[in-house]
């Protein structure tokens, strides 16, 4: 394992083999950075610096734009190459910045001094419906538990189109959303607050790279097309979706906010957590065949806390839970001729594990509110209360190597009125 000059606390998930990439604030500067354990660099200021001169970079203006767009524009060979800099220099046997203490000043910082924005400027957002168990427990739940997957979900990735506008960064609160339901099946629908606000935990992958109208991206080829990935709170209102979603899916439901975290981990830095693929019976058709270690290892946890008493982490999952790997998803995605760009972004859908303690929503963990959960100061949710705060965590960890995503927080305010 190799060793940066920069302290690296403990756990940290931001370790010399994470090296991800998001945009932060301080003062009246934006700008692109990287992270490594508490500390941030402007990747402007290196930039300034000359550091990424000799990488053949054909337009330099990527490391100060207050988006990382056009710097993942360059592509997965390109950034590899830039993380692959960073690494080197932080790492305890290069003098390159160690050594030059103003450069050391004017680019690194504390990270608890700046403010992460969010990352990408977010173009379409696609969420796919991918853990078995997921949509197996939904379907138990509300349609037939014989016969719980709909007969197409082992076929394809089923997924729809969500609204980008209002995807934000961890940390930005959501209040409570209004809307149309209809608790009494006998009785016309009411307008009010939701009273079953539930999150959903959920990995997105960020692309870069365009494809043009009517061309389709092989499933080989998908992983080309994918930066890095990052968390995604799909907070969800169940109530409103239950009478909204027909015939045409979510709408309203889930577009009143979705949450990320800050730091995009990279393909590259993932890679030592892939894993094999579970066995798709049926065989899906050829487009989406692939075979081989196109899935990822990655614990996920759930943290539910109350405005004033201890929370509790009440969901441990897994990204390997999922059943179609973010290469099939794209490949599907694209099968039909749509266009991908720079920035779209592609949600798993809940995932959720087989155990009851790995499903990744209140419905399922407290199964339609039949099962309460207790929380340490006694009182119980069945969905998210006002005031909540919602933490989601990925790491993954393998021969002393960790890599991880930071929080994704956000908290639930009341209804605006
Ligand atoms: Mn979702």
């Amino acid at each position: 394992m190799k060793k940066s000059w920069i302290e690296i606390p403990g756990g940290s998930d931001f370790t010399l083999e994470n090296i991800p990439f998001g945009i932060i604030r301080y003062g009246d500067q934006v700008a692109p950075a990287t992270r490594i354990g508490d500390t941030v660099a402007d990747l402007s200021v290196l930039a300034d610096f000359g550091f990424f001169d000799d990488l053949d970079i054909p337009d330099l203006s990527v490391f100060y734009q207050p988006v990382l767009n056009d710097l993942i524009a360059l592509g997965r060979q390109k950034t590899s190459q830039v993380r692959q800099r960073l690494q080197e220099l932080f790492a305890d046997n290069c003098a390159l910045l160690k050594n030059q203490e103003d450069v050391c000043r004017m680019s690194l910082h504390p990270a608890n001094a700046v403010q992460n924005l969010k990352p990408v400027s977010v173009g379409d957002y696609t969420d796919f419906y991918s853990s078995i168990d997921h949509a197996t427990n939904v379907g138990k739940m509300f349609r037939d538990p014989s016969n719980a997957l709909l007969p197409n979900w082992k076929h394809l990735p089923v997924g729809y189109h969500g609204r980008s506008s209002s995807i934000v960064i961890s940390g930005t609160s959501i209040h409570r959303p209004k809307g149309q339901t209809r608790p009494d099946d006998n009785q016309p629908p009411v307008f009010g607050p939701s009273r079953q606000l539930d999150f959903e935990l959920e990995m997105a992958f960020i692309t870069c790279g365009e494809t043009a109208l009517g061309e389709s991206i092989p499933v080989e080829k998908a992983e080309d097309y994918i930066f890095g990935l990052v968390l995604f709170n799909d907070l969800s209102a169940r109530d409103i979706q239950k009478w909204e979603y027909v015939p045409l899916g979510p709408f309203l439901s889930k577009s009143f906010g979705s949450v990320i975290s800050p730091w995009i981990i990279t393909l590259d830095a993932l890679e030592p957590f892939r894993i094999e693929s579970p066995l798709q019976e049926p065989e899906p058709l050829p487009y989406l065949r692939h075979n081989g270690r196109n899935h990822f290892d990655l614990k996920l946890e759930v943290y539910l806390i109350p405005e004033h008493s201890e929370g509790k982490l009440i969901c441990n999952s897994n990204l390997r839970h999922l059943y179609w790997s973010m290469a099939q998803q794209l490949a599907h995605q694209t099968v039909a001729g749509c266009n991908i760009r720079t920035g779209d972004l592609f949600a798993s859908g809940t995932i959720s594990g087989p155990e009851p303690d790995s499903f990744g929503s209140m419905l399922e963990l407290c199964w339609k509110g039949t099962r309460p959960i207790i929380m340490p100061d006694g009182s119980r949710r069945t969905f998210v209360n006002d005031n909540d705060t919602i933490i989601m965590k990925a790491y993954a960890e393998k021969d002393g190597i960790r890599v991880g995503f930071g929080d994704c927080t956000t908290t639930i305010l009341p209804a605006k009125v």
